[in-house]
Order: C-alpha cells, then structure tokens, then sequence
C-alpha cells in the first residue's frame, strides 16, 4: 500500500467510524448519560437532573434561607464545573425529559426566582464566565422597581443567552384564584416579557409553589409547556406532570448544595 493508499484507508476508516459512532449516539434514549445502575444515586426509570433554585444573591440578611451570598454561590459554580456537571438551559432539559433530546452527563438547570437585581449584579457575571446559562423567572409587574431587573438587564441577559421566563404579573398564590385571575396571571405576564423582550414565554415558575388544578388547565391552554414547583426532587419522568416539575432550594452553604447536587442528601 503506497501512502496515497494508506491515507485513503485510514480515511475511510475514519468515516466509517464516525458513521458508526452517530448511529449510537441516536439510538441512546436520554437515560444512557444517567447513573449506571451501580451507582448509589440510581433510580429505574427515573432521570437525574437537579434545577437548583435560587432567589436573592447577595450577602445573607440574618438567617433568610432565600440570600446565597455572592462567594458562596461563586464558589458554587466552579465546583460545578470542577466536578464536571453540565448546566443545561430549561428547554433542554424539557426536551430530555418530555422528548427525545440526549442530556449530557450530570445535567443541572440553574433557575432564578422573583427577578432580584441582585442575580443581574452578583450571579450573571460569574455565570458569564463559566458560560453557564440560566432560567430567570419574572413577576412583570415589577420590572423598573427599585431591587428588581429592569427591561434593558432582561434584554442584555436575553443577548447572552439567558432564558427570561413567568413568574406572574402580581406573585399571588395562584392556588387560591379562581380561572379569570390565573388566566390573567399567566397570560398577561407572557405577553409583556414577550412583547418587551422579543422572546416565546413558554415556562413557569409558581409563586411560593402555590398552583391548583385550575392553574394547571389555564397553563395548558395559553401553551405553557412546564411550570415549576417548590418540592423538593432530584429526579424527574416523563410519567411525572410537567405541570409538576421538582426543583432544590439552594442554601447558602457548600455542604448543602454539593449533599444536593449529587444526590447524597434528598432534603
Ligand atoms: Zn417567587
């Protein structure tokens, strides 16, 4: 074999490898990437994909569990990327678990609550940085207030790829309104972010994880794919609502978020 034959072998060689190579890679269903089952985090049937829910990023107020303070949440993020998690956007998440999209290896969603500046000013540089993404969820009503974002840091964090979705227009415990109150909740806030920022709105955060069967029959019918909840799960199923989606609330502390994040610690 002269060397225009070798180099011809060893391309085809190639080719046929990575032919090969996709043709697994498409007939893995999402859970391949997941815990194998000797691994003591492994559920049947079960994906592990933690959302870590944050609220305020700034220095903690006393004993407020919704204040992570900056370092810690810092110190966060590079233990993430240390330890080799994939922070994945909401929608690849949605797709893993409700389509057929293959998560990456130890995927996490980072979501953001209520809309606090201080998640502008103290975790989006440090999430820049990692070019971690995230889903910040908004009350509209309070956008352009004092401690919350305004319109031009929602559309500069659209710009980098950050993923603005409802948190309502008031806050209310949408389990306690009746249907004209939640449609008006859920639809109002939808179209301002989407009208404002040019984005599709398409998720949900409940307010103070209050939501009944009402709200969930209104979601369904503005076209809301997912909302999620404030109980407390690591795991998630295509059987399980994505009306009902579990997320970890984040302490300000590493023990508790990497207890979380591996799955050592449930609660
Ligand atoms: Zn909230």
């Amino acid at each position: 074999m002269g060397y225009w034959g070798f180099y011809k072998f060893v391309a085809s060689s190639l080719v046929g490898l990575m032919l090969y190579v996709s043709g697994l890679v498409q007939t893995f269903p999402a859970r391949m990437a997941q815990p194998g089952p000797n691994d003591p985090i492994y559920k049947e049937g079960m994906i592990y994909a933690p959302i870590l829910m944050y609220h305020h990023i700034a220095p903690k107020i006393g004993d407020n569990p919704y204040y992570v303070s900056p370092d810690i949440f810092a110190q966060q993020m590079a233990w993430l990327k240390d330890n080799h998690y994939n922070v994945i956007s909401l929608e690849k998440f949605y797709n893993g678990v409700y389509g057929n999209e293959l998560l990456p290896e130890k995927p996490v969603v980072l979501a953001f609550d209520d809309g606090n500046r201080d998640q502008y000013t103290n975790a989006v540089p440090v999430m820049k940085k990692y070019g971690y993404t995230g889903t910040f969820y908004i009350i509209t009503n309070n956008v352009n207030l004092g401690g919350y974002f305004t319109w031009d840091m929602l559309k500069e964090m659209v710009k980098d790829g950050m993923d603005i979705e409802s948190h309502t227009v008031h806050h209310p415990s949408l389990g306690t309104l009746d249907e004209t109150q939640n449609e008006y909740e859920l639809s109002k806030s939808k179209e301002v972010l989407e009208s404002k920022l040019g984005i599709s709105v398409k998720h949900l955060a409940y307010p103070g994880g209050s939501f009944s069967n009402i709200t969930i029959a209104v979601l369904k019918k503005l076209g809301y794919l997912s909302a999620t909840t404030v109980i407390h799960g690591q795991y998630h199923t295509k059987d399980q609502s994505p009306y009902k989606i579990h997320r970890m609330h984040i302490d300000s502390d590493m023990e508790s978020f990497v207890g979380f994040v591996t799955g050592r610690r449930k609660d």
